[in-house]
């Protein structure tokens, strides 16, 4: 089954317009998939979510994990396999998508060693030995420590829970690796990935979900072109380009990556959402990409306009009668929720006051990105697609 459709290539980039198909209806590409980690959007009710132009969003695994075998409710799946976890979770119906649970668990090693404070820093300490404590990658899968206790994820195990969780995208599972592993394990775990993806291909019998196999390689040239190739000659539904580069190496990545790429198929970048990295994932012909960037923000009181951001709790704004931004299409701004107001919410000692600043902080931030993707995809129909890059970010760097 094609479920995904290219309706317009750009004809200066890799930049493409397309339609994915899914039981939960249809996603327009280039599209920007919101993060729900617990299968749900915290403040927000499925009513706030619709008005955020949300297409898509993908749910974390790792942390749905025993809630998802235990439920109940699952049971009752079986016979109505669309209306699933997730969508109840949700209490939306919308397109969705997990992740296999791998990047949680391969990122315990690293939060655990010594001077390792985020997994993919801008400029790595090279000084930093990486050691993988609280984990064991065999051939099978990953065994761990959490809590005190020993667990274990591999790739048949990933595409069960993944299953019962019943999003219409799943990954593959892959091995995470670090971006300052040597050329020896990067390859090393190049061939497990490869070889967890045939196990989740063969293990994947839900036909209502579609199956994303995930390219690695690290920041190495030859392991990426032979890591894309072999992914991409497996019959995935579509890929995932996952790992380990710093923001520089992103480009290199993506080039080495999607010319080894089936074109009629979807792909999406793990984990890339700041707004001049979605332009180059875009012209390099990524279609889907996720990022906890709208939502964590909003909740640290950072709100996205054309013109930059605000930290909205600095005192600057105690008497700032505005609207976030003016022309803002948003819930927030379209009912004239004040500046002032918002930081006044978010600072409150009350839960409920402050939950309704969370709420129209996230609605504002997931709008916004949603809208820019849409404005990219305009763009792109439109033939104009470099004169708006350069315009949005020459205003947002203002
Ligand atoms: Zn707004």
């Amino acid at each position: 089954m094609n479920n995904f459709k290219i309706i317009k290539k750009d004809k200066h980039t890799r930049a493409r317009l397309g339609i994915l198909t899914t039981p939960h209806g249809t996603v327009r590409t280039p599209s920007y998939v919101m993060v729900g980690t617990y299968g749900r959007i915290r403040y927000l009710s499925p009513a706030d979510i619709k008005k955020t132009k949300t297409q898509i969003i993908i749910c974390n695994t790792y942390h749905l994990w025993e809630k998802a075998l235990k439920a109940k409710s699952l049971k009752s799946k079986a016979k109505n396999k669309l209306n699933t976890f997730l969508i109840k979770s949700l209490g939306l119906n919308i397109p969705t998508m997990t992740d296999s649970g791998g990047f949680q668990v391969f990122s315990l090693a690293f939060w655990h060693a010594k001077g390792v404070k985020k997994i993919f820093p801008d400029k790595p300490d090279k000084a930093n030995k990486i050691q993988r404590k609280n984990i064991k990658v065999t051939e099978k899968g990953v065994y761990f420590l959490l809590d005190g206790r020993k667990r274990f994820l591999g790739p048949e195990l990933s595409v069960k829970i993944q299953d019962k969780l019943g999003a219409d995208i799943i990954f593959a599972f892959d091995e995470l690796t670090y971006l300052l592993d040597n050329y020896t394990y990067t390859k090393k775990s190049l061939e497990r990935t490869h070889h967890w993806a045939k196990i989740c291909l063969q293990k994947h019998k839900n036909k209502h979900q579609m199956l994303f196999g995930i390219t690695q390689g690290g920041p190495f040239k030859d392991l990426r072109i032979k890591g894309a190739k072999f992914i991409g000659s497996l019959p995935f539904d579509g890929f995932g380009i996952g790992g380990s580069f710093g923001k520089e190496e992103m480009i290199d990545v993506l080039r080495w990556t999607i010319p080894h790429l089936p074109e009629e198929k979807p792909r999406h970048l793990l984990g890339v959402g700041k707004i001049e990295d979605i332009f180059r994932a875009i012209e390099s012909g990524v279609d889907l990409f996720d990022c906890v960037i709208p939502t964590r923000e909003a909740r640290h009181g950072r709100l996205y306009t054309k013109t930059g951001h605000m930290d909205i709790r600095r005192g600057y704004y105690t008497e700032d009668k505005k609207i976030i931004e003016r022309g803002c299409g948003c819930p927030t701004c379209k009912k004239k929720v004040s500046r002032s107001k918002i930081r006044e919410l978010l600072k409150s000692d009350e839960p409920v006051r402050q939950a309704q600043g969370q709420r129209y902080a996230l609605m504002h931030n997931m709008w916004f990105f949603n809208n820019l993707v849409e404005e990219i995809r305009n763009s792109i129909a439109q033939g104009r697609f470099g004169a708006f890059k350069n315009k949005t970010l020459t205003n947002f760097n203002k």
